[in-house]
């Protein structure tokens, strides 16, 4: 048996899988939030790059991979693909479960994928300098150190919770040169009007976007950049599930079951979406999306056309949603509290090209600890998500054979404060109300 299969140079992926052509009913366009109509890449120019917003749109299956991010990539692209086979052993099934691990990208997640592609396009547009917002940190780490490696500059408006509890995130921006401010911050007129108000505001991720995009327009020099949701995000990730599909089948092994956790959507899209594909040709494979049951968002929200941020300033997507007036809860895995879902992986849920399923925090850590006593890897606590559901999948029926595959999105060597809480007691489940989705659906907007 094979441990760890590693792609020869030879294999590279060179061209990502689009999947939007794919989907047999199409998806619906986002909408501009003034007039309602369907929105032009011209609008959307003043914030994101023509390179980006072609892919936002695209028609095309197949798309190249620039050679420059692909240089960058090879830092640590491939990633291994790895066989737990010291879990299944603990676990006593006969399920072969493989994981594909995104934690050995610099900053740590799948996120730097996206976030080289991202500031390569917009350093092509002679764009000088990216604004974001991050919540967990995640993000904004992998996007300092891309930018850094184009030349350009970064700042980051880092929700003001993260930024107390989260100080290492913090420095690794700081280290690739980003500029990090707490948000709410004094710099935009968001920041300023929230201060006023309350001076020691805990900040929001809807708060943070509209900081970044506040910045954003107020320079010509700067774009924004988002770490998830949007199509172009989930074309960069799909190097995750093309890599894994090649990586199988140098061991002989095809997949019967594909699982992600979901955030807004990018790493799960990233890994499951080239097996679409499979499962349109006939083929009997599941692919299955994980999310907190705090921030239910596939299994409880509605699917409708909603904003992307708090204060209603993005577009309207059409997605599954929990209102834009979500107010997350406190669960560990800070990256999977989003109020929407990305509109690709919504639109494969409607088609039931996937499943989607909900767990408890506890559980997660439960199966997270399993993970590092056995594999030896500590999962992000977002990752472990897709862990949980590995391991329920792998123990329906113990006795039959069956090949799993999950991706392990992130390490969680900055989250050890919440492996912390979890040991002490201190972490608690938490059901979303389905009186808050109730109230949610009377502010959507009107299309
Ligand atoms: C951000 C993040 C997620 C969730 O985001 P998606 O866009 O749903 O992938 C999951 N895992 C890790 C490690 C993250 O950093």
């Amino acid at each position: 048996m094979k441990k760890m299969i590693l792609l020869p140079d030879s294999e590279r992926i060179t061209q990502w899988y689009n999947v939007m052509p794919d989907i047999p009913n199409g998806m619906l366009p986002p909408l501009n939030p003034a007039t309602k109509e369907p929105l032009t890449p011209e609008l959307m120019a003043p914030i994101f790059p023509m390179g980006l917003l072609e892919q936002e749109m695209s028609p095309h299956r197949f798309i190249d991979i620039p050679e420059e991010i692909q240089d960058i990539w090879s830092i640590w692209r491939p990633s291994p693909l790895i066989r737990a086979n010291f879990l299944e052993e603990k676990l006593g099934t006969r399920a072969k479960i493989f994981f594909k691990y995104e934690g050995v990208s610099p900053s740590g997640s799948h996120k730097t994928n996206s976030a080289v592609a991202q500031a390569y396009y917009n350093k092509r547009e002679g764009v000088k300098r990216l604004a974001t917002e991050t919540g967990a940190g995640q993000w904004g780490s992998a996007l300092a150190f891309a930018t850094h490696k184009f030349g350009m500059e970064c700042k980051v408006y880092m929700v003001r919770v993260s930024y107390d509890q989260k100080p290492y995130r913090k420095s690794m921006m700081n280290t690739y040169g980003a500029t990090t401010v707490a948000s709410p911050s004094p710099d935009t007129p968001t920041g300023r009007r929230i201060l006023a108000a309350d001076p020691n505001s805990n900040g929001s991720l809807g708060i943070a976007i509209s900081e970044a995009l506040e910045d954003t327009v107020s320079r010509e020099d700067t774009k924004y950049a988002l770490g998830s949701v949007l199509n172009h995000v989930c074309i960069h990730q799909s190097i995750i599930g093309l890599e894994v599909k090649k990586q199988l089948a140098m061991v002989g092994e095809t997949a019967d079951i594909v699982i992600g956790c979901c955030g807004g959507g990018s790493n799960f899209a990233g890994i499951a979406a080239p097996f679409v594909t499979d499962k349109l040709e006939g083929k009997k494979i599941r692919l299955i999306g994980v999310e907190p049951a705090s921030c239910p968002t596939l299994t409880k929200g509605i699917y409708a056309y909603d904003f992307g941020d708090v204060s209603s300033m993005t577009p309207l997507l059409y997605m599954y949603t929990l209102g834009h007036d979500f107010m997350p809860p406190g669960i560990h895995a800070g990256g999977l509290r989003y109020h929407g879902m990305s509109p690709i992986v919504s639109a494969l849920l409607r088609e039931n090209l996937m499943e989607a399923r909900a767990v408890h925090q506890m559980e997660c850590f439960e199966a997270g600890v399993m993970f590092a006593q056995t594999e030896g890897i500590i999962p992000a606590p977002e990752s472990c998500h897709a862990i949980r559901a590995a391991i329920d999948e792998a123990m329906v029926d113990p006795k039959e054979p069956k090949t799993i595959v999950f991706n392990l999105s992130g390490h969680g060597m900055l989250d050890l404060s919440s492996y912390d809480k979890y040991f002490s007691g201190d972490l608690h489940n938490y059901e979303y109300p389905e009186a808050a989705i109730e109230e949610a659906k009377k502010h959507l907007p009107v299309v």
